[in-house]
């Protein structure tokens, strides 16, 4: 048990999980040794710089890493079982059944000359190939009415929908086939923040009336602390802070956590306070830093931080972190920090 929790109540457990890319400049290690538990239905934010390797995470829980990647070690058990081990078949009855993934782009995910209706009846038969097309149609009118889009709108091709239908859409696609994991990457990134506000309300109810559990991959911080229940802050291919969002916002613990909250713009106009920036560039991941991987930006390291990695370890109850502040060490000559808890 990674975090102090029943196994009943876990989803997913992620193992020691990495991801390389096979690049003309060497590999690139994109996910290097994650271990976290997803929990039934919660919704899980993922946050962390573009290149900090969480949509890579993301595609890696459905196998789906391309080449020139590959997942070089680890395990990810779903609800008991380990879908490393399962061939093509049984990969492809997972995915669509037991997790989904909402795309960032509708546009280059949605096949432009197939009408709604099509691309929500084909993903029902491709796994479903027993159901009629009428049975199929109802069940995308069902959907689709649900998502807020009147069914008359299943006759449309996608350029003849708003960027909130599309991704609507997208979200009905998502749930057609029932999935118990819902992958949304950056899913709302493309609209405006009205549709955004509407799309996170039926995110939120889908969790609650559907009792899904959902992945939430964003840069977004502001909405993954509206909607998310914890938060998985990611920092060159590693979790680095894992807790509730109340335990991570009032309480960070990582020095990244600290800069990156410290860095969310404050829209208060009548406060004049200059916006943090983060010391450095995010490394290399062909040639990443030896031990922490955050140890040439941090305002804290110590001499053991460029030799050896820390493990995500609990430091308060249900709240893991990834830094030696927090963790003994035979060769660490700074004391370990006390967390209250
Ligand atoms: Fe900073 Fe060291 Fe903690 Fe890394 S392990 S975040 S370098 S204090």
């Amino acid at each position: 048990m990674i975090n102090g929790t029943n196994n009943n109540n876990v989803l997913v457990q992620i193992r020691d999980l990495s991801v390389v890319y096979h690049t003309r400049l060497g590999p690139l290690s994109a996910v290097d040794d994650v271990s976290f538990d997803i929990f039934r239905g919660e919704i899980l934010g993922v946050v962390g710089e573009s290149g900090c390797g969480k949509s890579t995470m993301g595609k890696a829980l459905m196998r789906m890493i391309d080449r020139p990647g590959e997942i070089n070690n680890g395990q990810i058990i779903f609800d008991g079982e380990d879908i490393m081990t399962f061939d093509a078949h049984r990969m492809r009855d997972f995915r669509g059944r037991k997790v989904s993934m909402i795309f960032q782009d509708p546009m280059t995910s949605l096949n432009p000359v197939q009408r709604v209706d099509e691309h929500i009846i084909e993903a029902i038969q491709v796994h479903e190939p027993k159901t009629k097309k009428t049975s199929a149609l109802d069940r995308a009118r069902g959907l689709i009415e649900k998502l807020g889009i009147q069914s008359r709108r299943l006759r449309d091709h996608p350029h003849q929908l708003s960027g909130g239908m599309r991704q609507r859409v997208m979200i009905g696609l998502g749930l057609v086939l029932n999935a118990d994991l819902i992958i949304a990457d950056e899913a709302t990134t493309s609209l405006d923040v009205i549709v955004e506000a509407k799309l996170l309300d039926q995110l939120r109810d889908i969790r609650d009336t559907l009792n899904k559990t959902i992945l939430l991959i964003t840069h977004n911080i502001g909405l993954v602390a509206e909607l998310s229940d914890r938060i998985a802050v990611m920092y060159a291919g590693r979790v680095v802070e894992l807790g509730s969002i109340y335990d991570v916002f009032d309480t960070p613990l990582h020095p990244y956590t600290r800069g990156l909250l410290k860095s969310v713009p404050n829209i208060r106009l009548d406060e004049d306070e200059a916006l943090y920036k983060m010391p450095g560039e995010p490394p290399n991941l062909t040639h990443p830093p030896a031990g922490c991987r955050f140890h040439p930006r941090c305002p804290e390291v110590m001499p053991i931080c460029s030799k050896i990695a820390p493990r995500l370890e609990t430091a308060r109850p249900n709240h893991l972190v990834h830094c030696w502040l927090y963790q003994e060490h035979p060769e660490k000559e700074t004391p370990t920090v006390a967390v209250k808890s």
